[in-house]
Parts: C-alpha cells; sequence; structure tokens
C-alpha cells in the first residue's frame, strides 16, 4: 500500500480532480490509499463564514455559505450531497449568529465540512472514470483528544481502526479519505490544525504500514533555497526526517512540522511530488542520515520575526534570570522560537506578536528590554554540520557586511540559525546559497 496525499490546489476543480484520477490510475498496482485536504480554499472560506455569523453579519454569511455550496456543486455534480452538507452548515451558520461566539469546537464542527465533502466529491469522481473506489469517513478511523482545532491523535485507538478498515478495502480498491479531520472518542468532530492533511497521511501510512507516503504538491520537491526569496535553487533529491522537520519548522512550506513523526517512528519514507510534473522524482525522505559533500541540505527561512532583547547587569552572577524571563512568556503563552544568551542579556525571537506590549511591561520591572520588529531567521539545516568545523566561519564570511543579529545553532548542531533584518534577507540567502551550493553533490542534488 501507498498513501497519497493531494492538497487543495490538486483538487479544486473537477478537471484538476479528473489530473489527480490519472495519476493515481498509474500507480494502482501499489493500491493506492487517498487522502485529499478540501477543495481550493475552502477551508478559508467556511472560516470567514464562521466569524462573519458570530460578529452578528448573518445576512453576508449565508450569502458566502451559498457561493461556497454554488462551487461545489458546479465541480461535483452530486446535487444531493452537496445539498445535505449545506443544509447543515446553513443551520450551523445561523446557530452561531445566535450565539455570537466561536469556540474551538465549533470551528472544528464548520471547517471538517471542507474535506467531508471533498473526499466524498473525489470518490464520486474516481468511480465516475471507472475506478474501484471506495470512500472511508475520516471521523471513523481518527480518533483525537479533545483539543479542538489543535487536535492530537489516539494513536493506539486510530492505529487500530486504520488497520482494521483500510487493508481489506485497498486490497481491491482505491481508498479515499479526507485529511485534516478525525472525531473525538465521543464523536465530536475535530481537527489536527491547519494545513493538517499531510498529517493525516502521515497518520494513515504508519496505521496501515504503507510502504511509502507521497505528498502531491505543485513544486517539484524540497529546495535548496526558498523559492520565493531566491529563484536560483537546486532541487534536494534525498534528505533524513530530521532535516525535513526542521526546514519545515523554519518555514519551507512543503511540509507540516509534526509531518513526518508517525512515519519517522514506523520508518516509512516520504516523497514530496509534484502532480504538474508528476514523472519528476521529487524529494525522498528517509529515515537515516544522507550523507552529501555539500555541508547544508537547505536554507529556510522565516519572515515577520521580531527580536528582543533583554538585558540586566543586576542579573550578573544572580541566577534565576532565565527562569524569569521564561516565566513571562509562559504565563502570556507566546512561544520563543530562537534563542542566544549570555551572562546578562538573552536576545529571543517571537513570531507572534499579539501579546508584545504585556511581555515587554512584565519583562521591564526587572530588566532593560528593546523589541525590534521586521527581522528574518535564515536557518542553514544539514545533517553535516555537526561534523564540519568551521560552518558558522564559513556563514559570517560569505554574509560579508550584513548585520548579523544573532546566531545560534541548536543542541541538535543540525542547523545554524541567524537574524538578519528583513531588508537583508534575499541578500543573505543569495550571499549564503552561493557559499554552500555552487558546487553540487549530484547523487543529493538535482
Ligand atoms: N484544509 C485544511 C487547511 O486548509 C487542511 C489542509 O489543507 O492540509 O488547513
Ligand atoms: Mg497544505
Amino acid at each position: 500500500m501507498i498513501v497519497m496525499k493531494f492538497g487543495g490546489t490538486s483538487v479544486e476543480s473537477a478537471a484538476a480532480i479528473e489530473r489527480v484520477a490519472g495519476i493515481v490510475r498509474a500507480r494502482l498496482a501499489r493500491r493506492p490509499v487517498v487522502v485529499v485536504s478540501a477543495m481550493g480554499k475552502t477551508t478559508n472560506r467556511l472560516l470567514s463564514i464562521a466569524n462573519r455569523a458570530v460578529q452578528g453579519k448573518r445576512d453576508e454569511a449565508l450569502g458566502e455559505l451559498m457561493a461556497l455550496r454554488d462551487f461545489h456543486l458546479r465541480e461535483s455534480a452530486m446535487e444531493r450531497t452537496v445539498d445535505e452538507h449545506f443544509q447543515e452548515l446553513g443551520e450551523l451558520t445561523r446557530g452561531l449568529a445566535i450565539l455570537g461566539e466561536l469556540t474551538p469546537r465549533s470551528i472544528d464542527a464548520i471547517s471538517s465540512f471542507g474535506e467531508r465533502l471533498s473526499s466524498l466529491i473525489v470518490t464520486n469522481h474516481f468511480q465516475k472514470l471507472g475506478m474501484k473506489t471506495r470512500h472511508v469517513d475520516s471521523r471513523k478511523v481518527i480518533i483525537t483528544d479533545d483539543r479542538h482545532s489543535q487536535a492530537a491523535p489516539l494513536f493506539e485507538l486510530t492505529y487500530e481502526k486504520l488497520a482494521a478498515t483500510i487493508p481489506p478495502l485497498a486490497h481491491d480498491s482505491v481508498v479515499v479519505m479526507g485529511g485534516f479531520i478525525g472525531s473525538t472518542q465521543s464523536g465530536v468532530a475535530s481537527t489536527l490544525g491547519r494545513g493538517g492533511s499531510d498529517y493525516t497521511a502521515s497518520i494513515v501510512g504508519a496505521g496501515v504500514g504503507a510502504e511509502e507516503i507521497q505528498i502531491w504538491t505543485d513544486v517539484d520537491g524540497m529546495l535548496t533555497a526558498d523559492p520565493t526569496i531566491f529563484a536560483g535553487g537546486h532541487r534536494v533529491r534525498r534528505c533524513s526526517f530530521e532535516e525535513a522537520a526542521e526546514l519545515a519548522y523554519f518555514g519551507a512550506k512543503v511540509l507540516h512540522p509534526a509531518t513526518v513523526l508517525p512515519a519517522v517512528e514506523k520508518n516509512i519514507p516520504v516523497l514530496i511530488l509534484n502532480s504538474r510534473r508528476p514523472e519528476g522524482e521529487g524529494t525522498r525522505i528517509v529515515a537515516n542520515a544522507v550523507h552529501s559533500t555539500n555541508v547544508a541540505k537547505s536554507i529556510a527561512c522565516k519572515k515577520n520575526v521580531t527580536l528582543v532583547n533583554i538585558t540586566s547587569s543586576r542579573m550578573l552572577m544572580a541566577h534565576g534570570f532565565l527562569h524569569r524571563i521564561f516565566e513571562v512568556f509562559d504565563r502570556c503563552s507566546v512561544p520563543v522560537d530562537m534563542l542566544a544568551t549570555s551572562e546578562v542579556s538573552v536576545s529571543l525571537t517571537l513570531d507572534r506578536t499579539e501579546k508584545i506590549a504585556e511581555i515587554r511591561a512584565e519583562l521591564q520591572s526587572f530588566a532593560e528590554v528593546t523589541v525590534e520588529d521586521n527581522q528574518a531567521i535564515i536557518c542553514l539545516v544539514g545533517e553535516n554540520i555537526r561534523y564540519t568545523p568551521g560552518v558558522a566561519a564559513r556563514a559570517f564570511s560569505a554574509l560579508g557586511d550584513i548585520n548579523i543579529r544573532m546566531i545560534s545553532q541548536g543542541a541538535s548542531k543540525l542547523n545554524i540559525g541567524l537574524v538578519v533584518a528583513e531588508d537583508d534577507l534575499k541578500r543573505a540567502t543569495e550571499a549564503l546559497h552561493n557559499e554552500f551550493f555552487s558546487e553540487l553533490d549530484t547523487e543529493v542534488f538535482a
């Protein structure tokens, strides 16, 4: 068995679904289990409908809902199914308008409809195209805790259900199921967090013991640099799970960071493939380290980062400084991304700043604080970084006159992170790419 996951763009229309069918058909012998996202921008649209409803803009919300219904009707020709689902959505929307309050649980109730519909629609298209196809309702097999909107799967239960349900069907049919959604043990719809369909694919792959998990996207695979920042990147043919997780965490948009975990545990390779060029080789992510003569596999980056510098000379030789700092971030539930410390100062980066005024005020009660917006993290990722001396020195000299605001090497020693002003990001990425990728190990890069 293989798991094939297709994102929102890949199933955004009847024509797109037909292309997906072609890709799946060419792999029937490998017994595909297909995981799909909601069609196009459906999840965003459902969330916007919910928000409007609770803001008292009931009619606007219902209008948007009608437009979304028409879109699904047009691309599916499944009148009854679409009508039934939108009837329920209409009731939910009216209910939200009356309550005027949006809870994580009701967000899940609404946003789950995207994948509930898309999976039924894709199943129907496949059947019409002559493929024997069975639909599996993800809510019956992906069982989660009740932290709605960010639910975590209950792995033992989920794997048990997947193993009992999927293989007997996949034996002679394509199985289609929705990503992103599941249900709690009491049967209430839940979701795994935005972008969660990749995670579903990985969970399903682990649960059925798939030989491979394929994530079909609209890029050729992972690249040596973020293509929106630097156009001259090369495809990474192979990398390790650890590298992929690090890259995903630091902003490589091709993969959800949590995605790889279930696959890692069961040692199942994950492939990133391009549905517009299905014959391409993509990127293969594997459990073991992938050695190459290039010290780095890729340069990831993250924009819109805020740098916080905290200094206290009174804290010289005093203990408890870090403790007090982290207490503040903990109290405000704001995660810290990168961190560097000296005896009397701490620099850290945040990518959520809605509580920055509160954080600053609390920190100022015991330290001096400066906050700088519009910073960016550039992260050099590669297994070999931990075995190769002088990588930081090479990065520094490549960056020349670009001001480096902070540097940190994680305990994994898999990456070196640098903070620069956002205005310098493009120049810095280019310089690092020249330094680390002008000669390529063709075993590992294309
Ligand atoms: N449809 C969900 C989202 O937009 C899940 C996914 O596409 O992966 O977040
Ligand atoms: Mg996605």
